[in-house]
């Protein structure tokens, strides 16, 4: 069922978008829940995909597939055109010198895995250590805590201050002579805090120190260029940037890739195969074993494609203009506490009410139409470093409008009045 559609107002022209428009190219943001205009608030969880990502899609089904690499038929080099084309696109997203530097896997979790078991187990060994931070996902904590288990070595973390940013000085502390990796969000998904990663990059390696940036929470709201970031790797997942689930990248500099041997056996990352012995593709098929995700990766080019068409300056502009139009009028509600109040943030507003718990706000703000995520957010260190078993937390796109931002505070007294 459509809903009427929102009224243009002169607040929605903010950073030089036209969300009104904008939003004409995304179906889902059309359709209502529980009888209300939906109002999509859970983009750090998954973003929604835009027409012209669909109908890659549908056209790739319905013209084009075939496996990639492998055939000398017309679709399969069709698929295989399409693919590298998106690899490009990536490359070019990422300001990566080299195509090959671009690893296709199913998302970021899948691609610090890849880090962890190929750089990690040849790399990193027993006594070692490998420094963290203290707002970590689990995706960037778990590989590695599994690696330490195996190996004997140890995580140090860097520790935060209670507006959600990382100390520095503490940072600095943690390298010693046994320090072989750090491993570091970009964007924290719980507080939404922009970390200094340039600097904090340049750190690492003055003390010889290759760095991996989890770009999860980066690559879709603010413009990267892994160049001039110099970070070793860096990651991030399609489905959080308007693109299908089961699409990721990892970048990776040419000369560590070079030296990093395969994670998975099969086909594909292979040029010769005896009995005895298996001579290793180049890169980047060295790490792309087996039957890839064609079609979710053709729609990520798409979803690339889609996203720097509008530019993604313009974008994290307007995030930016409704992350402080939420946050200056949050705070206002009587109970309510933001968790994540860093300088540098993205459109992430994390906050408790009361005593009330986050999933009876979120479950209520549901029956309005308003989709928001309540839990840990996969980051419980950050629910313990704050105190609170959980949060609730509005994460914004470029599609989200200033009257959705009053639809959720409409909606936050809403509950205030259900548990008053
Ligand atoms: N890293 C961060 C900062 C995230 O927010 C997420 C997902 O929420 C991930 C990693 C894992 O992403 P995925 O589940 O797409 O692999």
């Amino acid at each position: 069922m459509s809903n009427a559609p929102l009224m243009k107002s002169e607040k929605d022209v903010s950073g030089g978008l036209d969300v009104i428009k904008v939003r004409e190219d995304f179906p889902i943001l059309q359709r209502s829940v529980h009888g209300r205009p939906l109002v999509y608030l859970d983009n750090a969880a998954s973003s929604q995909m835009p027409r012209q990502v669909i109908d890659r899609l549908v056209y790739y089904q319905t013209h084009e597939h075939a496996n990639v690499h492998r055939g000398v038929h017309t679709l399969s080099q069709l698929a295989s055109t399409a693919f590298e084309d998106a690899r490009r696109t990536a490359q070019h997203f990422l300001g990566a010198r080299e195509e090959r530097e671009i690893i296709f896997v199913r998302g970021a979790t899948e691609a610090i895995n890849l880090v962890m078991n190929s750089y990690g187990r040849a790399f990193i060994g027993e006594g070692d250590e490998i420094i963290l931070s203290a707002m970590e996902h689990h995706a960037n904590i778990v590989p590695w805590q599994m690696l330490c288990q195996e190996k004997g070595a140890r995580l140090r973390v860097i520790p935060m201050d209670d507006a959600g940013e990382l100390l520095l000085d503490e940072y600095e502390k943690l390298f010693n002579a046994r320090t072989r990796f750090v491993a570091l969000s970009h964007v924290s998904n719980a507080l939404g805090t922009i970390n200094p990663v340039r600097e904090m990059v340049a750190t690492a390696h003055a003390h010889g120190v290759p760095v991996l940036l989890d770009g999860a929470q980066a690559a879709p709201h603010i413009p990267v260029d892994v160049q001039a970031l110099d970070c070793d790797f860096y990651v991030f997942s399609g489905h959080k940037l308007c693109g299908p689930t089961g699409s990721g990248v990892l970048y990776g500099k040419a000369a560590l890739l070079e030296k990093m041997p395969p994670w998975q056996g099969g086909g594909d990352m292979i040029l010769n195969v005896t009995f005895g012995r298996t001579t290793y593709n180049e890169l980047p098929y060295k790490f792309e074993a087996g039957t890839p995700a064609i079609a979710p990766v053709i729609g990520l080019g798409a979803a690339i494609n889609y996203l720097t068409a509008i530019g993604l300056e313009r974008i994290a502009a307007h995030e930016q203009a409704l992350l402080e139009y939420a946050t200056e009028a949050v705070r206002d509600i009587e109970g309510l506490c933001i968790i994540g109040t860093a300088r540098h943030k993205a459109a992430v507003l994390s906050f408790t009410l009361g005593d009330i718990h986050p999933h009876d706000i979120g479950t209520i703000l549901d029956q309005h139409g308003i989709a928001v995520r309540a839990g840990h957010h996969c980051a419980q260190p950050v629910m313990q470093r704050f105190g609170v078993p959980a949060t609730a937390r509005a994460s914004f796109a470029f599609y989200n409008t200033f009257e959705e931002v009053d639809a959720l505070l409409k909606g936050i007294h809403e509950v205030r009045k259900v548990f008053a």
